[in-house]
């Protein structure tokens, strides 16, 4: 049996792949501050025998005996990563390297949750892992995208001159149930907003494009990937099909059955006008391409939210 720390434990993908985890037979330790996650999402685990909540801040040393590390606590909605933006650039610098520290002293193997804003505004499309990206380094989104970007860098460097065994994924934006009904990321707020009747705040003119992966196909993608023995990435791991907002809001509404009408709001700061996964190398070395299609994916997550709002 592996004994396995999740950071970020209890927040939206950390308690799906806690699930997971322990479906595989493995102790799980689910580490988080409870920032953004909620003891709700873990309810389920704690009775348990091998899985442990411990609440702590990552931005703190912390001192486990595990085989495996998956790094993911850090606030992932735009609101919540500028509420406090030097805290975000710590919990991206402190946080990868006190968890590099401890993977280094267990020999665990680690794997970092980046994100598809390494690569910022793109100019490439769709985007490659070689693409080096187009960030603004001193905008409001930059405590989060160069957070994640120096993140690589120090695993990276633990990996080529401290013989840490590495694996990174690129994140494209994931949905799906247990996300916060006040989160404050775009299929959130459309469905939240659409069940309560109320306005859809498009923000922009509603061309800026996303692509939106299920959750279950995320959790496979990262399962895959820190059990892989010879690749350490980084990879995309996203669904490629792209839609604007205003597409995904008519989706949306429809799927709802919604009266709620669409207004446009200010567009925040550097928000990127496209994105897209290239995932030619997640099919190429682990086999994985998303199975969920967005309208099936956002039934099971209006369900979701049906239920707890
Ligand atoms: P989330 O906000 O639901 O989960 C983040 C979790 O980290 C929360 O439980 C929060 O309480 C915890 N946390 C935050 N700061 C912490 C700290 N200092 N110490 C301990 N715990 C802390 O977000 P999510 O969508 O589940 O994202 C999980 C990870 O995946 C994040 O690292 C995020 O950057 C990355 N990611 C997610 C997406 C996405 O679309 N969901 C896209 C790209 C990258
Ligand atoms: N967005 C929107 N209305 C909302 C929330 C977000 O139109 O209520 C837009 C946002 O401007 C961005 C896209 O939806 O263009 C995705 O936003 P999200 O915060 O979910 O993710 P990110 O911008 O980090 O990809």
């Amino acid at each position: 049996m592996k004994r396995v720390l999740v950071t970020g434990g209890a927040g939206f993908v950390g308690s799906h792949l806690c699930d997971r985890l322990i479906k595989e037979g493995n102790h799980v330790i689910c580490l988080d501050n409870l920032f953004t996650g909620r003891k709700t999402n873990i309810e389920h685990l704690l009775s348990e025998p091998n899985f442990e909540f411990v609440e702590h801040d990552i931005v703190e040393p912390f001192e486990a005996d595990v085989d495996q590390i998956y790094n993911l606590a850090c606030p992932a909605s735009p609101p919540f990563y500028q509420e406090d933006m030097v805290a975000t650039a710590k919990i991206c610098f402190l946080g990868a390297l006190n968890m590099l520290e401890l993977a280094k002293k267990n020999n665990a193997r680690i794997l970092q949750a980046s994100t598809s804003e390494v690569y910022g505004d793109p100019e490439m499309h769709p985007q490659k892992e070689s693409y080096r990206g187009c960030v603004n380094p001193v905008g409001i989104r930059s405590c989060y995208d160069e957070g994640k970007r120096v993140a690589e860098t120090l695993f990276f460097s633990y990996h080529l001159q401290r013989d840490v065994d590495i694996r990174i994924i690129r994140i494209f934006n994931t949905y799906g149930p247990r996300m916060n009904p006040d989160d404050g990321r775009v299929v959130s707020n459309f469905i939240v907003e659409a069940l309560k009747g109320e306005d859809i705040t498009i923000y922009g003119d509603g061309s800026q494009t996303r692509s939106f992966c299920y959750v279950d196909d995320l959790v496979e993608g990262i399962y895959r990937m820190m059990e892989n023995d010879d690749f350490c990435g980084p990879v995309n791991l996203g669904n490629p099909g792209e839609f604007t907002m205003i597409e995904l809001a008519e989706k949306v509404l429809k799927l709802t059955d919604s009266k709620s009408k669409l207004i446009h709001c200010p567009l925040p700061g550097d928000d990127p006008t496209k994105r897209r996964p290239d995932i030619s190398l997640a099919k190429e070395k682990l086999g994985w391409q998303p199975e969920i299609k967005l309208d099936e994916g956002l039934v099971k997550t209006i369900e979701y939210f049906r239920s707890v709002i």
